[in-house]
């Protein structure tokens, strides 16, 4: 296995960046529209709870046939949710592969397994490094665009570790 390039999923992450429309003021709705409307797919965000003992919010990207569905835990905060919804988003922008449906058909999508193990395992770690280093850039470029209200203040310390890599990826 290649080792893990922080550069090479930057220079993704910018090349991505340059092609995206992030609205403006920042809306999470309008900017899932607005990839959805790209792909030529309905994206759906459902909120299931996954994750009672995990320290983060998790995120599950399932590929269905008409749709993509993204599963994000009800359990974390919404600006967790909001990350981790932006994760998936960014394997999609990256053009990952979302994970195949589940082989009970029409069940929903309610992983047994840590999401995050499901995760893993279906994309390589180069992967979700430039996923995780996309979103990352998309939610600080979209900062620039969010109405700075009370909550926003104060909390990107708090959000920036929120990022599993970037915060521990020291050059
Ligand atoms: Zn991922």
């Amino acid at each position: 296995m290649r080792p893990l390039s922080l550069p090479a999923a930057r220079r993704r992450a910018a090349d991505v960046l340059r092609r995206v429309t992030l609205p403006s003021p920042w809306s999470l709705e309008d900017f899932i529209s607005g990839i959805a409307a790209a792909r030529g797919r309905p994206i759906v965000v459902e909120p299931a709870t996954m994750s009672h003992h995990a320290v983060r919010a998790t995120a599950l990207w399932v590929a269905q046939p008409e749709l993509d569905l993204i599963v994000v835990d009800d359990t974390a905060s919404e600006l967790y949710c909001e990350n981790a919804t932006l994760h998936e988003l960014a394997h999609m922008l990256l053009g990952h592969e979302g994970l195949p449906v589940p082989q009970q058909a029409g069940a929903p999508a309610q992983p047994t397994e840590p999401t995050r193990v499901l995760h893993r395992r279906h994309h390589t770690d180069q992967r979700e490094l430039e996923a995780e280093t996309l979103a990352y850039a998309i939610w600080r470029a979209a900062g620039r665009r969010r109405a700075l209200t009370t909550a926003h203040t104060g909390s990107n310390r708090l959000l920036t570790s929120a990022f599993e890599f970037p915060g521990k990826a020291h050059r």
